[in-house]
């Protein structure tokens, strides 16, 4: 069995459906399970007119339903030319237009948003798509249903944390696969699950991929295959390289590492469940189908390169503790990362100097004022004492991470990244190595990344 997942962009609008939805006739026989994603800009339009309900901004907030709601009636009059067809669709996305309306007529009366608002709202947009995807395919001459995966994909109740409960959505997902076998093919909404008790969660930004994973480890399919608008994993973001090459093969400890560093052809939680079960993860171009595409799997053929990859993540801050009372102190560093875990802030990395005079940790932008707040108060009689000094910060940095499965053993990798960017006189910050040695990470001034990944992505030829 395979599963099948097509992003925004496969689904942005009726020629797009269509290319995507000929690509799922193409592999009937193979009885596809299929995964989409809202189309498109629609998941960050339903979030803006959320916003704007907060805000009161009731004209705004209509407008942006309004672009949402007619993108999908022009999908369908483009798409469904049986006019019997067209209405019985139209009866589906009405039912589903009367539960937004109810919802933003809510948002804008309480005027907040909480986390599980945000979910609910945010889920209307792969629930608008399956109708027409699925209708669609029958129209082809394939046979399918939309399937809302909030009655398979289980979470636990918190949505910041989530978690997702494997063995719940293994007894559920079995649902998947009989109505598959029986010919019929399941068009699931990528992105959203729900808690036990039924309220609506979804798996953060990009997650239809995720769900993708989550299914295909519960049903062990044979293969994931993530068709998007790119030719598969490349060397680079194509947008800050534009001579950036398409990877053939990479290995999983590859793959999860640079989507975790921001490479976001894959959603970083994606690589996981498949580990779990060793299902391979192809990557491919709906608009190029005959393009091979690249592997993802355990292993991956002798490598020429030691560094595969380079990519940044923006959007962070570094924090760092500071002071000469720190040196032979015991403890510094577990207190640290204790605080971090109370307020449960997630530390993309850190590092101490051997000196021990400082501890530095990168963590996301929007956790900068809280993590900064909470070690000044763990760390308050050692600042009275001025055995430390100071808990610092800069926003706006970045990180670099090079990756690359060849990067272990082979000297002199950080020594060429490094030299490229004093030459250019990118200042570096902060690095660090994973034990794995399967990253080298490099923190500067966000204004400096593209610069930064341009230069390390022509110092090791990774366009040859
Ligand atoms: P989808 O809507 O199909 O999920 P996304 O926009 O989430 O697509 O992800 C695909 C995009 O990721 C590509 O268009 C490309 O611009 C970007 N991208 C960033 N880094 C990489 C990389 N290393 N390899 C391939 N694509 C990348
Ligand atoms: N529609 C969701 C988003 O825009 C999920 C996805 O595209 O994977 O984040
Ligand atoms: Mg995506």
């Amino acid at each position: 069995m395979l599963v099948v997942k097509f992003g925004g962009t496969s689904v942005g609008a009726a020629a797009q459906i269509d290319q995507a939805a000929r690509i799922v006739y193409g592999m009937r026989e193979r009885k596809p399970i299929v995964v989409v994603s809202a189309m498109g800009g629609v998941t960050d339009l339903l979030l803006q007119a959320g916003e704007a309900a907060v805000t009161g901004q009731t004209r705004l907030r209509e407008d942006k339903l309004w672009e949402i709601r007619s993108r999908h009636d022009q999908a369908i009059n483009g798409l469904l030319k049986d006019r019997n067809t067209a209405v019985a669709v139209q009866d589906t996305e009405r039912i589903i237009w009367e539960e937004i309306q109810k919802v933003y007529t809510g948002v804008s009366l309480l005027r907040e948003m909480s986390p599980r608002s945000r979910d609910l709202i945010s889920s209307f947009g792969e629930r608008l798509i399956v109708p027409i995807f699925a209708r669609y395919l029958s129209t082809l001459g394939q046979p399918a249903e939309p399937i809302d995966a909030r009655e398979f994909i289980v979470t636990g109740e918190e949505s910041e944390f989530l978690l997702v409960d494997f063995d719940e959505t293994r007894k559920r997902c079995q649902k998947l696969t009989s109505m598959a076998e029986s010919g019929i093919t399941p068009i699931v909404t990528g992105f959203i699950c729900s808690t036990p008790a039924g309220a609506t969660t979804t798996l953060g930004r990009g997650g239809s991929d995720y769900s993708a994973s989550i299914i295909g480890s519960c049903i062990k399919a044979e293969e994931i295959q993530i068709w998007t608008d790119v030719n598969g994993v490349m060397t680079a973001d194509p947008r800050i390289v534009p001579d950036a090459r398409v990877l053939d093969r990479v290995s999983y400890k590859e793959a999860a590492e640079m989507s975790y560093f921001g490479a976001k052809v894959l959603h970083p939680q994606t690589i996981m469940p498949a580990v779990d079960e060793n299902i391979p993860i192809l990557i491919k171009n709906t608009f190029a189908p005959d393009v091979p595409g690249t592997l993802i799997s355990v292993e991956t053929p002798a490598l020429q390169y030691s560094v595969k990859t380079v990519t940044s993540i923006t959007g962070m801050t570094l924090v760092s503790v500071e002071g000469r009372g720190m040196i032979g102190v015991p403890g510094v560093a577990g207190r640290v990362f204790t605080t971090t875990a109370r307020q449960r802030i997630s530390v993309m990395m850190f590092s101490q100097g051997s000196s021990e005079q400082h501890i530095s940790l990168v963590v996301n932008r929007r956790d900068g004022e809280q993590t900064i707040k909470a070690l000044k108060r763990e760390f308050e009689p050692e600042m009275e004492r001025r055995r430390i000094d100071r808990v610092a910060s800069i926003s706006e940095i970045a990180i670099i991470a090079l990756v690359g499965e060849g990067i272990k053993g082979v000297p002199g990798v950080a020594a060429r990244a490094f030299g490229v960017l004093g030459t250019a006189g990118i200042n570096i910050m902060m690095i660090a190595q994973g034990s794995s040695e399967l990253n080298l990470s490099i923190v500067v001034r966000e204004k400096d990344a593209p610069r930064a990944v341009q230069l390390i992505h022509e110092a090791f030829e990774l366009a040859r």
